[in-house]
């Protein structure tokens, strides 16, 4: 394994929020030929070669939407099963430039199996809708994907604990390696915090452009939190984000 691939599993382990990892001693092989340098085989005989850890792959190879839904299945996998209505996969083309990522299903999304549905979602279709036709940009929601953090809702709406999140992670990893998008916008402190591993408050990291696995990440406000009456200020920042996620990925 080269240093390479290497960073790319470390990477890999971290986006599911895993921090400590254990390697084995590497067994010893023993080779008998003498190297053509001369080094006798006796010595070489006592040089531990490495063999390939273990690992499981990034994301299977050739995967699919489809078999990360079927792997899925009915998902028992963290204690979200037991209040939730419907798996909350995602929605969209999954060949999108652009995929948009929130928290978790609220009551709509549970009842209905499909992210963004419910008082947010709808203002996130609208930003999105209205704001491409003002830049020139001919693009619709069903155009782009939106998936979720976690795929079942929390109790009461409350944030995801780190272990649902690291648990559901694996499958938006894999989700976002089997569409590649050019770019992914991370909506609110949760999304935020699962695909950049960056603590600060969204308002710190808004506006910035962040990087998951090689692809561009933007942060950009929860449209629940815009749904807010006072929040004018954060309205006019996250139509900006917007704006600059729209341009990257479609000029
Ligand atoms: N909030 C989210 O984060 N995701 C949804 O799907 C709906 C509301």
């Amino acid at each position: 394994m080269d240093a390479e691939l290497l960073r790319q599993y470390l990477e890999f382990y971290q986006d599911l929020g895993i921090k400590t990892l254990y390697r084995q001693p590497a067994p010893v092989v023993l080779v008998g030929q003498a190297d053509p340098e001369g080094t006798p085989a006796a010595d070489l005989a006592a040089i531990p070669i490495p063999i390939p850890m273990d690992l499981p792959p990034l994301g299977p190879t050739n995967d699919t939407l489809l078999k990360i839904i079927e792997d899925m299945g009915d998902c028992r996998r963290c204690r979200l099963w037991e209040a939730r209505n419907k798996i909350v996969f995602g929605v969209g083309n999954p060949q999108s430039p652009l995929v948009f990522v929130g928290e978790g299903p609220g009551a709509d999304e549970d009842a209905q199996g499909i992210p963004f549905v419910g008082r947010a979602g709808q203002l996130l279709t609208q930003m999105i809708e209205n704001t491409a036709k003002k830049e020139g940009i001919e693009i619709l929601r069903k155009d782009i994907y939106i998936a979720n953090v976690v795929k079942c809702r929390p109790p009461e709406n409350r944030n995801p604990e780190p272990d649902e999140m690291e648990i559901c992670g694996q499958f938006l990893h894999r989700q976002l390696l089997a569409i590649r998008p050019k770019v992914i916008c991370a909506l609110g402190g949760v999304a935020a915090r699962a695909l950049t591993g960056h603590k600060e408050g969204v308002t710190k990291m808004r506006g910035k452009w962040f990087k998951w696995q090689e692809i561009p990440v933007m942060v950009t406000y929860h449209p629940s939190y815009l749904l807010r009456q006072y929040n004018q200020e954060a309205k006019r920042e996250a139509w900006e984000d917007l704006k600059k996620v729209l341009h990257y990925v479609y000029d």
